[in-house]
């Protein structure tokens, strides 16, 4: 493997406070260093990155790579090759799949296919429960010495009280968290969007916003009673957002993730609303867009304007992408019938890019939930930051490249988007994962 000296670059590394024009050396699969001007050693091939920014690979906590059992949705080659495309370098597999990962079998199979096939790094998460439906909890000793991150029956919450309980109990002896799905069966069942104004003009039986609160308001509680870390999976409403952050005030071991949708989409999405739309306007033939269903769903502009507060202010803890894939089959139908999902790997930087374009978010800290706070989430020092020794797992994005999203050219099986057409700002322009390019969008 050659040298990579990585020249001119906006270098951004919020784990150690760094932003400036500088070259960065990797060798060896490690990060070498950074300075104002490196001269590149006899063999390195040299990447020019003026006008770009240059920082760690992205880390996403909670995708859906589908593999076994659903490769007609995604596998890990698939998924971890949308992965490089936009940017990440290691993403964390839930468990999910046909069967679930709810045995070190299960975890090492996942773990070598990715080693063989992946473009990435993949860690596993591993169930909370046998089968994940929710009735008896999976051996989580035996998963934890596997290798897995954490645990989560996400795609199902834990539904069971004393369940959760004991899943707490029992993870926080590992040191690892329970990622819950939260939301409350009896609220949620046979609605396919936000309840809301829109759900009611559109005729959509709606989920609402309590439906999540509830069980992030049990859960919360039960993490201060067993003293268990607790990680709320996608939040999506501003009521969680407070119960998270009394739970931090509290001194709880309580964290939350935000996808790049429910930071950038409202509910109007459903109607077929899109950038410069207003939900008042006469319905369109993109009505009842089965793309924008997605569990949790897309909320009302009150909710994505209070987390988008709630990322800047830091009491959500990190951006993760819930990337969803899925066939064309299970989008193209009633809105009703319609799988819950979005593919999102690959457009994720582009969404969340336009919260630095409008001045809502400042580039360095948006970096850091996608890079440093994951890494340290996971308690991987090696991940998440350009330091010397670190994995040599770098980002070189465009933040300024206007893009078209096309989704028949995803790398990714799932080619379900509501964003398909549309326009974004902040394009990535190289991916290198253990010091190789593993993405480059030039030829
Ligand atoms: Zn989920």
């Amino acid at each position: 493997m050659k040298p990579l000296l990585i020249r001119g670059g906006r270098v951004v590394d919020p784990a150690q406070g760094i932003d400036k024009i500088a070259d960065l050396l990797l060798q060896d699969g490690l990060v070498r260093g950074i300075h104002q001007r490196i001269d590149p050693p006899d063999d390195a091939e040299v990447i020019d990155a003026s006008g770009s920014t240059v920082c760690p690979g992205f880390v996403d906590l909670h995708c859906h790579l589908r593999e076994p059992g659903y490769e007609d949705k995604e596998t890990i080659a698939t998924g971890t090759r949308a992965a490089a495309r936009g940017g990440f370098t290691t993403v964390c597999a839930m468990p999910n799949t046909n069967p679930v990962v709810d045995s070190p079998a299960l975890v090492e199979f996942v773990l070598r296919k990715a080693s063989d096939e992946g473009s990435v790094r993949v860690l596993s998460i591993g169930c909370v429960t046998k089968g994940s439906n929710g009735e008896e909890l999976a051996e989580m000793g035996e998963l934890a010495q596997a290798g897995v991150v954490g645990f989560s029956d996400d795609g199902n919450p834990v539904v069971d009280s004393n369940i959760m309980r004991q899943a707490l109990s029992y993870s926080s002896a590992q040191g690892l968290p329970v990622i819950n799905h939260c939301e409350v069966p009896e609220l949620f069942q046979g609605g396919s969007m936000h309840e809301g104004w829109i759900s009611n003009r559109l005729g959509i039986q709606g989920i609402p916003a309590s439906a999540e609160e509830i069980m992030v308001s049990r859960d919360i509680a039960l993490a201060e009673l067993t003293g268990g870390r607790l990680h709320v999976a996608h939040i999506s409403t501003a009521g969680t957002l407070e119960l998270v952050r009394q739970a931090k005030d509290k001194g709880l071991a309580v964290t939350c993730e935000v996808t790049p949708h429910h930071l950038t989409l409202s509910d109007a999405t459903v109607m077929g609303v899109r950038d410069g739309g207003s939900p008042f306007d006469p319905l369109t033939s993109s009505a009842y867009d089965t793309h924008a269903k997605v569990s949790p769903p897309l909320r009302g502009l009150a909710d994505v304007a209070a987390l988008v507060q709630g990322l800047r202010d830091g009491v959500i803890d990190l951006i993760a992408t819930d990337h969803a894939p899925h066939n064309r089959v299970d989008k193209l139908c009633t809105i009703d019938e319609a799988a819950f999902g979005i593919s999102v790997l690959e457009t994720a930087l582009g969404s969340v890019m336009s919260l630095v374009h409008s001045g809502e978010i400042a580039l360095p800290w948006l970096i850091d939930r996608m890079t440093a706070a994951p890494a340290r989430f996971l308690g991987r020092s090696d991940l998440g930051t350009l330091r010397e020794g670190a994995a040599a797992d770098v980002t070189i994005f465009d933040p300024d490249a206007e893009w078209t999203v096309d989704a028949d050219g995803f790398a990714s099986r799932g080619k379900n988007t509501p964003l398909d057409g549309m326009t974004l700002k902040g394009r990535v322009v190289a991916t290198i994962f253990g010091g190789e390019v593993v993405f480059s969008a030039s030829p």
